[in-house]
């Protein structure tokens, strides 16, 4: 008797079969921008489905090693990373993923919207980055930093057009290294303190506890100025160079790739997931550092810029996830047998498609909004825009965050066992989403910061402004969804009402997360409105079953069955 083989084929490709990527695009960009970016999307979306998709099984097989010592003993403290993830890193830099807002050429063409065009080019690259995508967000953050007008010039010249490099030769990426074991959310326990030098450089001492990227050639650490004080508003975003080559501190003759002067990685993390990344613990002894802004101005403001750009990238990270799991269970369903006939065909397995690509649908939006919002508030200096992003960063990164973990686990059991076998490629999906509702704050920690943003900054104003509007949007489209979202408009806008008069409270505390939810899913139920006004009709249903599951908590199986070709 022959062994069956299970034949799968490859998805589609991740731009030409995303129609809500396209008219999203279509959207923002109008048809000459879309038409300017279709070239950049075409290519970078080839390379994703040919030598990139080899390039990152290689980078999950072969996982970075820390080599300590040299043969004679030397400490080098050298992150080892496979060909894999070194052909992700050339990919980032060509491609333009980091680079692309801070172009002129992208600014001349598309505007404030370079920031859209770049959210289409992650959602093509990160799902299958081997989390390459987790350096990008801190160098795009990095780069927005060094943007912001208090860094000194001297400082952003030598070093913003390394992040910014499209060039593989000559691109950087960067770490970020805020968080220590007594506190990741707490930064006010942070202990790193930085002292002043006579040239103006300044000089680090502390414990780095989770430091991903850490073969980066440069990091944003935040140290406490020596003499600053208590609490976490006075902590100062510093540049600290990783290798000797860009450390005045050392020896003409110290290899270039040595480590700076005082930077010690002591060891790589033992990671659930996100295993081609390496993530270190690194010690910080003197360690040459340049001040980015005053560090006599507290800082922690100025460190938020890169704070919102990579949470930003978290949610756009979430949503692509989700949609190529989907397209990955999409391919598999019409390969498998069951029952007599192909998985794709079965109503309960397809309405369980069907359901997920509403979510991915909503996830798509909301971190596509974040994006339009961030390139608005950079390039136009746009207030409402500004004023809006202080809640939509927290907001999509928590909502995309939690719907990327549980999709993930639905694209697992799609599979059957296979999803559970290592070499299908399949149990990394749920691996990796799982970082996604931590780093860069946890659900709860993102929570609490929607809520001294509503409390202290008025920022649900602009949150209600946008769902009143998609109630008059929705009306012509479908009365019943109109009717939900001003239902529960007039919810958020008393319960929004109660945290502000009173946020200490323990009711509204314990409820932050629902809070923080429930506004985050009516938000997306408004953007998929929008969208599904401007003509799309495949947002217009996603935006009904968004509404009906994710604010009525109604079950959605039948009509998901029905519309999975046109979700899809
Ligand atoms: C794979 C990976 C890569 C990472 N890379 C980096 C990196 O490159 N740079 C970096 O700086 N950090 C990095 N981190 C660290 C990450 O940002 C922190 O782990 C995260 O912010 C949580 O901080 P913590 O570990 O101190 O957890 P804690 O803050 O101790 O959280 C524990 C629990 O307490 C809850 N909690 C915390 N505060 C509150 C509160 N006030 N109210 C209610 N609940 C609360 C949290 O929600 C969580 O459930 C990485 C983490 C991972 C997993």
């Amino acid at each position: 008797m022959t062994r069956y083989v299970q034949s799968v084929s490859a998805p589609d490709d991740p731009y030409t079969g995303d129609p809500l990527l396209r008219s999203w695009l279509e959207r923002h960009l109008g048809p000459a921008g879309h038409a300017a970016a279709k070239g950049r999307l075409a290519d970078l979306a080839a390379d994703v489905t040919g030598p990139l998709r080899a390039a990152h099984a290689d980078a999950e097989a072969h996982p970075p090693a820390l080599v300590r010592y040299d043969p004679w003993g030397a400490r080098v403290d050298r992150v080892d990373t496979s060909a894999g993830w070194q052909a992700q890193r050339a990919a980032a830099a060509r491609h333009a993923v980091v680079a692309l807002p801070y172009l002129e050429s992208a600014r001349a063409t598309w505007g404030a919207s370079a920031r859209v065009v770049q959210h289409a080019l992650l959602h093509l690259y990160a799902p299958e980055s081997a989390t390459f995508s987790c350096p990008v967000a801190m160098a795009d953050g990095a780069a927005a930093l060094l943007s912001i007008p208090e860094v000194d010039a001297a400082v952003r010249d030598a070093w913003l057009p390394r992040l910014t490099a499209t060039d593989p030769d000559t691109a950087i990426v960067s770490g970020q290294w805020m968080t220590e074991s007594q506190g990741g959310s707490d930064l006010s326990r942070s202990s790193t303190i930085g002292r002043p030098a006579a040239d103006g450089s300044w000089r680090l001492t502390g414990e780095k506890w989770f430091c991903s990227a850490a073969d980066s050639a440069m990091a944003v650490a935040l140290a406490r100025p020596d003499g600053a004080g208590r609490g976490s508003r006075v902590l100062a975003p510093f540049l600290v160079p990783r290798y000797a080559a860009d450390s005045p501190l050392a020896g003409a003759t110290v290899a270039a790739d040595a480590p700076a002067p005082g930077v010690t990685v002591h060891r790589l993390k033992d990671k659930l997931g996100t295993w081609a990344l390496p993530t270190a613990e690194i010690g910080l002894r003197d360690a040459y550092a340049l001040p980015l802004g005053d560090p006599a101005v507290p800082g922690l403001v100025r460190a938020m810029t890169l704070v919102v750009v990579t949470r930003v990238h978290n949610a756009s990270a979430a949503a692509s996830g989700m949609r190529r799991g989907l397209a990955y269970a999409r391919a598999y369903a019409q390969a498998r047998q069951v029952a007599g006939g192909r998985l794709a065909e079965s109503p309960l397995h397809r309405a369980t498609l069907g359901t997920l690509a509403v979510d991915a649908a909503g996830a798509f939006v909301l971190a596509g909004h974040a994006f339009a919002l961030l390139g608005r508030v950079e390039v136009g200096g746009d207030p409402a825009a500004a004023a809006e992003l202080r809640a939509v960063a927290p907001l999509a990164k928590l909502a995309t965050g939690r719907l990327a973990v549980a999709s993930a686990s639905e694209y697992v059991e799609a599979f059957g066992g296979a999803g559970y076998v290592e070499d299908t490629g399949v149990p990394r999906l749920l691996r990796d989403a799982q970082v996604l509702p931590i780093w860069e704050g946890t659900t709860n920690v993102l929570a609490l910061d929607v809520l001294r943003a509503v409390a202290r900054e008025d920022a649900g104003a602009p949150l209600l402004h946008r769902l009143a509007a998609a109630v008059d949007l929705a009306r012509p489209l479908s009365p019943a969804l109109a009717d939900t979202l001003a239902t529960v408009t007039g919810e958020l806008r008393d319960r929004l009402g109660e945290a502000t008069a009173d946020p200490a409270a323990v009711e509204v505390v314990a409820g932050a997360r629902g809070l923080a939810l429930r506004t985050a899913y009516a938000l997306t139920a408004a953007l998929l409105v929008e969208q599904a006004a401007w003509g799309d009709e495949q947002a217009e249903v996603a935006a009904r079953l968004w509404a009906r599951r994710r604010l009525r908590h109604e079950d959605i199986a039948a009509d998901a069955h029905r519309h999975l070709e046109l979700l899809c």
